[in-house]
């Protein structure tokens, strides 16, 4: 046998099995940033790499280690496979002057890469869905997104969830507080690790995102942030928190969070847990407003979130909440082939009518070689895919597919201008006869029966 392809590691792929319960949670969020008035944006999965290399900052872990970055091979552009979609989007607001009328609402979904170690909750492909708001300057629009991602987690029935709240300030009040940072930590340089003493030089920030143990004393003693803050930006966060109180949004103040892109000022948050192992961030974010004017475009405010599809997914399933796999309304018998094309016909007047039909057919293996000339004694000498199977084992994969009735297409009720109606679950056994003539009635009055309240 020839040898398998399989899959690049750290990417997986997404099975049925699984793929209903994306298919669902996809389907929320997307009522969900309606009904705040966020508008999709769909941006290309390959960059420009200086677009991520200005964006998120040269010394941030996801640039120096993490890119998928190549050269084309015609022209020599280097090019990045997204690590992230905030810069992507900011690129394309400048590119296409959407922010020209006023602000803008904006939500994405889609495949990011990072050549991170994989393990339970990090993979190389993973996916995001997220919401940036464009030109807005005041606390009410952080305020709003956190309500928003608060509300899913709600909506969703998650439990366990805790919002973690920082202000990282202003540039200017940063610069004080990273002058004060690296004093103390010049002054104290025999109890950091190696990575930490190269990030004195670089990134100082990072060393309080450090999870070394023996670092932690250190850490916890080190100037504030949140103490070089100017009236503004403390007016601005303290707004903020009063929006999440009044609206019994629980949050701890965290002092020490930091996020792993540069762009961030004022509010950052995280949403974790500690039900996922080490991978507990579910959902960050925060407000960026020098990005916009950084990568082009004329200075404009902006703040946004993403959260991980796969980590949210596991503390759904972990939870056993979620939805469960959608059988077909209408299994379709179909004993023998002269009945097909008439089947056929009649299933696509069922789906117009909104309902889900499968029809039964065969499985088979791909033909390998060529058809043997004569066929051997005592086999038929139809090709396997015109042996439909008997009435009794369709009606048992009918069962099998857990859909509600069996639509059997007999020669005998055919030739009569109808077709079986047969139910497999409520009042198993029960049979209708059905005019073919008027298919569109009856199909129509049996999507009201399955679905009552129209959903
Ligand atoms: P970030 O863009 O790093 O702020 O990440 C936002 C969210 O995406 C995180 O909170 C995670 O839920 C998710 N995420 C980030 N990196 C990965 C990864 N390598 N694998 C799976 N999910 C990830």
């Amino acid at each position: 046998m020839t040898e398998k392809i399989t899959a690049v590691k750290g990417m997986n792929d997404i099975l049925p099995q699984d793929a209903y319960l994306w298919e669902w949670l996809e389907a929320r969020v997307r009522d969900l940033m309606q009904s705040f008035a966020y508008q999709n944006l769909r941006t290309p999965i390959v960059e420009p790499s200086a677009l991520f290399v200005r964006g998120l900052g040269e010394v941030t872990d996801i640039v120096e280690k993490e890119m998928y970055s190549f050269e084309d091979r015609l022209n020599g552009e280097q090019l990045t496979l997204r690590p992230e979609a905030t810069a992507g989007v900011v690129r394309a607001v400048v590119q296409h002057n959407l922010l020209y009328d006023g602000p803008k609402r904006l939500y994405y979904t889609g495949p990011m890469f990072r050549h991170e170690r994989p393990q339970r909750g990090r993979y190389r492909q993973f996916h995001q869905m997220g919401a940036e708001a464009l030109g807005f300057a005041g606390p009410q629009l952080d305020a709003e997104l956190i309500l928003m991602a608060h509300g899913l987690w709600q909506s969703l029935g998650l439990q366990g969830v805790t919002l973690e709240l920082n202000s990282l300030g202003q540039p200017q009040e940063r610069q004080q507080h990273r002058q004060a940072l690296v004093a103390y930590f010049e002054l104290h340089q025999a109890g950091l690790d190696e990575d930490s003493v190269r990030r004195l030089r670089t990134n100082p920030l990072r060393i309080l995102d450090t999870k070394n143990p023996q670092m932690q004393d250190l850490v916890n003693a080190a100037p504030r942030l949140i103490d070089f803050l100017g009236a503004d930006s403390m007016a601005h966060f303290e707004a903020v928190q009063a929006v999440l109180s009044a609206n019994g949004v629980a949050y701890r103040l965290n002092p020490r969070l930091v996020r792993g892109m540069d762009y961030y000022n004022l509010t950052v948050f995280e949403f974790v847990t500690d039900q996922l192992g080490s991978q507990g961030t579910i959902c960050g974010g925060g407000r960026y407003d020098y990005l916009i004017e950084q990568l082009g475009g004329k200075p404009a405010p902006a703040v946004g979130w993403a959260f991980g599809v796969e980590r949210v997914l596991e503390l759904i399933k972990s939870q056993g909440l979620g939805a469960h796999p959608q059988a077909p309304d209408v299994y379709a018998v179909v004993p023998e082939m002269a009945q097909l094309p008439l089947a056929m016909k009649t299933l696509g007047a069922l789906r117009a009518q909104g309902l889900n039909v499968q029809m039964h057919s065969p499985g088979g293996q791909s033909s390998s070689g060529p058809t043997p000339a004569t066929t051997p004694v005592g086999q038929s000498s139809e090709p396997a895919w015109m042996q439909l199977g008997s009435m009794k084992s369709q009606i048992k994969k009918a069962d099998a597919s857990l859909a509600p009735f069996a639509l059997i297409f007999g020669a005998e009720e055919v030739l009569a201008g109808q077709v079986t109606l047969k139910a497999l679950r409520d009042g198993v056994g029960e049979q209708r006869k059905m005019p073919l003539g008027d298919v569109a009635t009856w199909a129509k009055a049996l999507q009201c029966e399955l679905r009552p309240t129209g959903g």
